[in-house]
């Protein structure tokens, strides 16, 4: 022990002595600036290597040169003066119109005058009946048909809060009615599906798409304790989840799609790493109109053990009919294995108005992760 000790002393002096007549050679200066260069030189390839990793090859190389072309003298002022000439046309254009909006409540009352008003600007809106694709999906007249229905039903439960379930239980058994038939549409009924599917409804395609990533991103912390959440979606798939990665804090890997514009199964896969919370496919993808490969991206979740989500917002009220005539539509809901949540559109081709949608999860583990109960006083709250 003695004798170990003794020599790694003494190497330990000749290694200081040799080190010292070694570095003696070069100015102190040098000593000094070496290291904070080198640590200088590491940070920029580390962060070039990242920004790589992010967005490719090809876009890093075009924001650095952007970057740099605006190093020249002049060339940034110049940018900033077009970019502030297009901001001054768009906001010139809003006021001369806004001039004659009511910023103010009016000191007498306006009576009749209100409907006017409103019947008024109303007739300024473009015509969209049938006309606007992806605005309103109502047939028919505003008086007869369809539209007349859903006005009547809609002003009978205008004065409703669906969140006090004992006083409006007829809404509360609607919307349970609601899920439960948009459910058996998209294979509950099936035994492939596990019949296990359930939901609430939403103000939207939006929220119900931002529900279904909150719980993903709850249930996979909760099954594989993941706290630094990421998901991978199309770039064919829709806003919505660049607004959920935002408020959930899930970082988001959007990648190309294919030549003919479908889901890049393979370019996923490369994506998915130990944090991939949650994959995504459309069906269909709204800029396109296109089905992704909704089975091979469930075999995909599947085999790595994360979720699916199946966007059927604009194609949920359309698909299962389509198969019923005879198109040949592949499988896209529940009976695909693999598939955790689904989100379907009521104001798409369910022809109800804007502000209802579904959102479906595979079976109750995924969603009851999403109901947190609150006590206060003699007070439950419970909120998802
Ligand atoms: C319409 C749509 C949505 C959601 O849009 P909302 O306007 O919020 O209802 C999401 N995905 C697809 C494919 C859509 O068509």
């Amino acid at each position: 022990m003695d004798f170990s000790c003794a020599t790694a002393k003494s190497f330990l002096i000749d290694f200081r002595a040799s080190a010292n007549s070694f570095l003696s050679q070069y100015e102190p200066l040098v000593l000094l600036l070496v290291p904070l260069l080198t640590l200088l030189v590491a940070r920029v390839l580390q962060s070039s290597l990242h920004a790589v990793q992010e967005k490719g090859l090809k876009q890093t190389l075009i924001g650095f040169f952007m970057s740099s072309i605006k190093l020249v003298p002049g060339v940034k002022s110049y940018i900033d003066a077009e970019k502030q000439k297009v901001v001054d046309q768009m906001q010139s254009g809003g006021k001369s119109k806004r001039e004659s909006w009511r910023t103010e409540l009016p000191r007498v009352g306006l009576g009749a005058e209100v409907m006017e008003n409103m019947k008024e600007e109303k007739r300024k809106d473009a015509l969209w009946q049938g006309k606007c694709s992806g605005t309103v999906y109502i047939g028919g007249s505003e008086s007869e048909g369809h539209f007349a229905l859903i006005n009547e039903a809609c002003s009978m439960f205008a004065h409703t809060n669906p969140l006090h379930l004992d006083v409006f239980q007829s809404v509360a058994r609607f919307e349970a009615e609601v899920v439960a038939m948009t459910a058996a549409l998209l294979g509950n009924k099936e035994k492939a599906s596990g019949g296990q599917v359930c939901g609430n409804m939403t103000s939207g395609g939006t929220e119900s798409i931002l529900l279904a990533m909150k719980s993903s991103r709850d249930y996979m912390r909760y099954k594989k304790g993941i706290t630094k959440p990421e998901m991978i979606i199309p770039v064919s798939a829709h806003s919505a989840y660049d607004k959920a990665s935002q408020y959930f804090n899930i970082k988001l890997w959007r990648v190309p799609v294919n030549k003919d514009y479908l889901a890049d199964v393979k370019a996923i896969r490369r994506h998915i790493n130990r944090n991939t919370i949650l994959i995504v496919g459309s069906a269909p993808g709204f800029p396109h109109g296109i089905i992704d490969p909704i089975e091979e991206l469930g075999e995909l979740a599947l085999s790595y053990g994360i979720c699916l989500h199946v966007d059927l917002c604009l194609g949920g009220f359309v698909l299962p009919f389509a198969r019923t005539l005879g198109y040949p539509i592949p499988p896209f809901d529940f009976c695909v294995p693999g598939v955790t949540s689904i989100s379907v559109d009521v104001h798409k081709y369910g022809l109800a108005p804007k502000g209802t949608s579904v959102v479906l999860y595979r079976n109750h583990d995924i969603r009851k992760v999403n109901f947190k109960l609150n006590f206060f006083e003699n007070v439950v709250w419970i909120y998802n």
